[in-house]
């Protein structure tokens, strides 16, 4: 069979198999992650608007206190 990622040969016997090496194994998780962070930005970008402002209101009223 051959590695996914770079279509080199894989032996059934490669550890890292169906990948020809740990590179192409972690560039393939590399893959899935980029996906599932273009799905979840949505959601992660409202989270971050909610988390954002109540920090630098926190920051901004502790600088005032000074
Ligand atoms: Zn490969």
């Amino acid at each position: 069979m051959n590695c996914p990622i770079c279509e080199k040969p894989v032996s059934f016997t490669d550890p890292e198999m169906p990948f020809c090496s740990e590179r192409c194994r972690l560039l393939d998780l590399g893959n899935w992650a980029s996906e599932k962070y273009v799905i979840s930005t949505p959601i992660e970008s409202s989270d971050d608007e909610n988390f954002k402002p109540d920090f630098d209101a926190d920051e901004l009223d502790l600088e005032d206190a000074e």
